[in-house]
């Protein structure tokens, strides 16, 4: 299948900013293939997204990646967690606009600390 038909209106890598940010951007931390990024409106004391360098529109294309990557990307979750001295937190994936996905490039975030919205 063509890589355009599966993007189905959403940005295309040329002008998704998360494509853009992978390359470029200020990350937290790094492995091969993926990078962890401050997310720019915080909704915990931290929120840090994760991402994959190359573009996956959203979690329901999760089986573009190898059982290899797959794994990476979760140990890299846990990981990045870890590197920012988070013991506890969530990780949220929001999978389509109805989900409250906003960016079109699969993310994980990682909140930690003081979480708006949640009972403390
Ligand atoms: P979602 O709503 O799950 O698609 O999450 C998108 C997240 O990306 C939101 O939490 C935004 O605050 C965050 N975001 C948007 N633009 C940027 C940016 N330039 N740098 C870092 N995070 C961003
Ligand atoms: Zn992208």
């Amino acid at each position: 299948m063509p890589a355009r038909s599966r993007r189905r209106g959403s940005s295309l890598p040329d002008d998704c900013l998360f494509c853009a940010l992978a390359r470029e951007g200020d990350h937290v931390a790094r492995t091969e293939g993926f990078v962890a990024i401050r997310d720019i409106n915080p909704q915990a004391e931290t929120h840090l997204l994760v991402l994959p360098v190359r573009h996956v529109d959203t979690f329901r294309d999760v089986s573009a990646f190898s059982p290899q990557e797959a794994k990476q990307m979760l140990d890299f979750v846990a990981e990045t967690a870890r590197g920012a001295g988070l013991a506890d937190y969530r990780v949220v994936v929001n999978v389509g606009a109805d989900g409250g996905q906003t960016v079109f490039h699969l993310h994980w975030h990682v909140l930690g600390g003081k979480i708006s919205g949640m009972p403390q």
